[in-house]
Formats: C-alpha cells, structure tokens, sequence
C-alpha cells in the first residue's frame, strides 16, 4: 500500500497512470500526485539535463511571464531581500534584480548565468544552504522546484523558517488536474525523468497549510504555445500527412476558438496548467 505523505492514509491512494513504465499514484482526499518508492528509484535510471540553448530560444516568451508574475509579487512585498531558490539559469531572478530588490539565489545545479553583479550566488542544495543560513528573506521563490524535490513539505518548513515576519513564499508548480494534462497525450509535465510530486491548486493549499503557511494568492495559467505544443503530440498516431495536417487544422480552429474565449474563465476554475500561489506565515 502506498502512503499519501499529507494525510497520512492509505485508503485513499490509487494508481493515476503509469508513464514510462513509472507508477504514479495520486490521494483522492488532498489531490496529491507522487512517485512511490520503486518509481523514485526506477527514475534515477532516465536522467536528463536542461540545456541553455532550448532556454535561451524561449527567452522572449519566459521574459514577458515573469514581468507579468513579478508584478504580482510586487503586490504583495514592494522591496526586500529576494531568496530564489533553485533558480536555474537565473531569468526570474535578474528581473526581480531589475525591479530593485537584493538577490540571493541558491542553485545546486545550473549556471544561474542571467544574474547580474551584486547578487549572492550559493552553488549548493537547499538542505546545505538552509544548515548555516541564519539570514532572513521578504521574497522566497520556488519557481518550477517543488514537485522536483525528495520532501517537499520539509523545504517549505525550511523556506518558512528563513521569512521574515510579513515575509512571502512564491510558489509555481504544474496543474495536473488541468486542462491541458486531461487533453494532452504527452503532457509534458509528467516528466518522470524529474518530477518526484504532482499538485492541484488544493494539494498546493494543503501542503503550504501542513507547512503552517496561509495562501494570500493564488492562479492558474498557461502559454498558449505551450499548450499548442502539448497538444501536438495527440496527433502523432496519424501517419497519412495530408489527413494529419487536415484534421490538426480542424481540431485548432475549433478548439482554440473555443479556448481563447474561455481561458480566462477557465484559468479562474483552476483548470489552467501551472500554477502560482503567494503564501505568508500562518500567526
Ligand atoms: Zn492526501
């Protein structure tokens, strides 16, 4: 039997799907989606690595979101020290340099090379950088890292411990319940090669909330390229060219009419396909 890790039951727990040959399992009482112990070490066999180069030819479509989300924080905590954890190659964070806030980014893994002078770099793991950090932080980002991480729950307790009182987290996490993962073939954020956890905008909620963290925001959203993309995929059984073409045209024109003037509505209902969340510390 498998063990939701927030509420603990069993009974709950049944088998989502199984994508390369690795067992998901999801909690039907707190939404939670996650790899059990044999698909942990099943995934350490199909590792892949993040290149600069797929990053830097999305770079004007990632720049334009992250202005976007950076406003939204700025709603919330104006200045400050910004902690982000697992930056990556540093995009988010060089905007959030740019509005004026002070940069700590923590990146055991990539060259965070968008960084600009002045920011603290730790080329170091979370668990590592969180023993002898005695510093407290307004801004703590987990951008796209949660659901990469062996206790996600314990790096919440970790990141909340590093606030400041008034302090935010920023959390952003793929939706699994959303449209895109129900209509898509290969979703790309089943990505078993990396992603240990799955959430919902309530497994999020509950897991921030195990964490004594009190959401302040919360919304979902995708890019319409990344959903077009996603959605390619569920034509790859068509082998005949000109059918192909033919009934992909179709299938766009009526489903992305239908999409465009709903999205909103629909991102509202939490059906989008990431999701960004702000949390402070529950008083
Ligand atoms: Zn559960």
């Amino acid at each position: 039997m498998k063990k939701c890790i927030l509420c603990s039951k069993e009974e709950d727990v049944s088998l989502l799907k199984k994508v390369k040959g690795i067992e998901i399992y999801a909690c039907s009482n707190c939404q939670l989606g996650f790899l059990d112990e044999k698909g942990l070490k099943k995934q350490r066999s199909l590792k892949i690595s993040y290149t600069p180069d797929e990053y830097e030819k999305q770079e004007c479509k990632l720049r334009r979101r992250f202005l976007e989300l950076s406003e939204v924080i700025r709603l919330y905590k104006k200045s400050g020290r910004v902690l982000d954890l697992g930056a990556g190659f540093g995009l988010f964070a060089s905007i959030l340099q740019e509005k004026g806030y002070d940069l700590t980014v923590v990146e055991p893994a990539n060259d965070p090379f968008y960084v600009k002078k002045g920011a603290k770099i730790y080329k170091k793991t979370f668990e590592n950088f969180f023993k002898t950090n005695r510093q407290k932080f307004d801004v703590i980002i987990m951008m796209d890292i949660i659901e990469h991480l062996i206790n996600p729950l314990q790096a919440l307790l970790q990141a909340k411990s590093s606030l400041s009182e008034g302090g935010i987290i920023v959390i952003q996490t793929p939706n699994f319940q959303s449209l895109m993962a129900k209509m898509c073939k290969d979703w790309s954020w089943w990505m078993v090669e990396d992603h240990k956890f799955f959430f919902t905008p309530q497994s999020l909620s509950a897991m921030a909330g195990g964490a004594g963290l009190r959401e302040v925001f919360s919304k979902t959203y995708e890019d319409f390229p990344d959903f077009k993309k996603n959605l390619d995929g569920n034509f790859s059984g068509i082998r005949n060219k000109f059918f192909k073409k033919a009934y992909k045209g179709i299938y766009f024109i009526l489903f992305f009419s239908f999409y465009l003037a709903f999205r909103k509505f629909l991102w509202k209902n939490n059906f989008g396909g990431l999701i960004f969340s702000i949390y402070k510390k529950n008083v």
